[in-house]
């Protein structure tokens, strides 16, 4: 009988995944996940202690520097946006390297009390599950590595990278990828991103984020009365927003999130702005939400004359700014890395769903690389908020987890 090829593909997999399990020195560094669980919560009580607001993630990067130089990483360096990178080299260099990655950054301003503290078995603490749960992941892998003496075939690449939460913009993985000189060095991507064992994003959800800006001569009330007004005109532009189709399969979402604009209730303002995010796993979808909000605004504008009717020569003029976008991409299902993260649930018993979210695979995904984002094992809640906690019960199911996949994806020598 002749298998379809991806079957034969996916046993083979399987086979390779019982075959590195079964490894004396994969046991080992295993073991080294529960064993560790002390010093990996220290760790992540002592990193999430460390203020990383977006754009200022400099001492949180040090701070990890200073780990991979402890591990004995190659390479240890902070590249030009502030992304940390250590390199494990694998016996085979002729091969692409393997990249595991988490971010650096948390969405709190500088000056937040972070609070982070340990109370019973859980640890609390603004961030302290996104990321710091990746963070300890992305430490806790060379460290059982190290220990076992595990040698991978593939050299493996670990990144603490910058920016990837709001305004951030998924810039340091942006740098890697699009310029970087390891661009084209690196196979397989691996994100640890928060807590949980039960999700593989494979959907990159993308967004796009303008700033709209209308503005007019402004004026007085009375005496100035008939000047175009910015605030209307704006009105108008979202009224006729509003009412675009937005399908329910592919979803997409638009939201107006903020407005602004006028100065008191006596005066004609002179600008009116607003904040529009659309969001959607489809990039056809987005452009099409984008067109139509930009037809909305033109034609809102276009209502009024050039000239104002109190013979102010000053019309109305729009400016549209992109202030935020994340490429939307899809990982293609006979990708090779996402039959290996089946193949490793499928070893471990542990039960995943495929999920679409904005994560650091945005960017290898929307280049066409395979790269997936999962948990580093425990739990948490509360991300983004100041009740934030982990609860690290079962975090080395997340490790061996993300052990067997990176490991598979390198190839290890007997
Ligand atoms: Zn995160």
């Amino acid at each position: 009988m002749v298998l379809p090829a991806s079957i034969n593909a996916h046993t083979a997999i399987q086979h390779e995944i019982a075959r590195v399990a079964g490894l004396r020195d994969v046991h080992l560094a295993m073991e080294w996940f529960r064993s560790h669980e002390p010093e990996l919560r220290d760790s992540q009580l002592e990193v999430a202690a460390i203020p990383a607001p977006p754009f200022g993630e400099g001492p949180r990067a040090e701070w990890l520097r200073l780990r991979f130089h402890e591990l004995e990483l190659e390479q240890v360096q902070v590249d030009a946006v502030g992304n940390v990178l250590g390199v494990r080299p694998g016996s085979k260099t002729e091969e692409t390297l393997v990249a595991v990655t988490a971010h650096l950054d948390t969405v709190f301003a500088a000056g937040t009390p972070l609070n982070v503290r340990r109370e019973g078995d859980r640890l609390h603490g603004a961030g302290i599950s996104d990321n710091g749960a990746g963070i300890v992941g992305l430490l806790a892998l060379p460290s059982a590595l190290r220990s076992a003496q595990i040698r991978n075939c593939a050299g493996l690449l670990f990144i603490g990278n910058v920016g990837e939460e709001g305004e951030g913009d998924l810039r340091g993985m942006r740098h890697i990828f699009c310029e970087s000189p390891w661009k084209d060095l690196i196979g397989p991507t691996v994100v640890l991103d928060g807590a949980t064992t039960d999700t593989v994003v494979t959907q990159a959800l993308g967004s796009r984020r303008f700033q709209v800006t209308i503005t007019g001569p402004g004026g007085h009330s009375w005496s100035d009365f008939g000047a175009p007004n910015p605030i209307v005109v704006l009105s108008r532009a979202i009224a006729r927003f509003s009412r675009t189709q937005l399908p329910a399969e592919p979803k997409i979402s638009a939201n107006v999130g903020v407005i602004s604009g006028g100065t008191s209730v006596n005066s004609i303002p002179e600008s009116a702005s607003m904040r529009v995010d659309i969001r959607s796993a489809s990039q056809d979808e987005m452009e099409r939400v984008e067109r139509a909000l930009r037809e909305a605004v033109a034609e809102a504008v276009s209502e009024y004359p050039k000239r104002a009717r109190n013979g102010s020569s000053k019309g109305i003029s729009c400016e549209i700014q992109l202030i935020g976008c994340r490429p939307a991409a899809e990982l293609d299902p006979g990708s090779r890395i996402l039959h290996v993260i089946r193949a490793v649930d499928a070893h471990l018993g542990n039960r995943a769903r495929l999920h679409r979210a904005s994560t650091d695979a945005n960017i290898p995904l929307s280049l066409g690389r395979e790269a997936i984002s999962i948990g580093a094992g425990g739990s948490g809640g509360g991300a983004h908020t100041l009740q934030e906690w982990y609860d690290p019960a079962e975090r080395d199911l997340g490790l061996k987890r993300a052990l067997l996949t990176v490991l598979t994806l390198a190839g290890v020598e007997k």
